[in-house]
């Protein structure tokens, strides 16, 4: 099983129905980060009419969003993001720089 950090941030709304989960790798070389959005379940005929709708091309002049309002409590969970995403990129800059350091000395090398 992979080594992965999931996290499930919960809407300011405390709507449980507005939440995002967010998950990562834990290696240094998976800078993306996945966030998905759960879907808040309709009934079968609200299903029916937005299909109905979407079908028709009708649609909200604003389009089809669901929103997750975040707060103080997402902070630790964020900086979480923002820290794995900054290492995994800083992990590669320093691979690029001991590449060319190699591809230099060998340059160097062959003269
Ligand atoms: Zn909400």
């Amino acid at each position: 099983m992979e080594d992965f950090t999931k996290d499930i941030l919960i809407c300011d709304c405390s709507s449980e129905e507005h939440q995002l989960l967010v998950r990562y790798f834990n290696n240094d070389t998976v800078p993306e980060v996945y966030v998905s959005m759960h879907l808040a379940k309709r009934s079968f005929w609200e299903r029916v009419m937005y299909a109905i709708d979407y079908v028709f091309g009708h649609q909200s002049r604003y389009g089809s969003f669901e929103e997750v309002i975040l707060g103080p409590q997402h902070i630790n969970s964020l900086q979480s993001v923002i820290d794995h995403i900054r290492k995994v990129e800083a992990k590669k800059a320093q691979l690029e720089l001991f590449k060319n350091e190699n591809s230099n000395n060998e340059n160097s090398n062959n003269i």
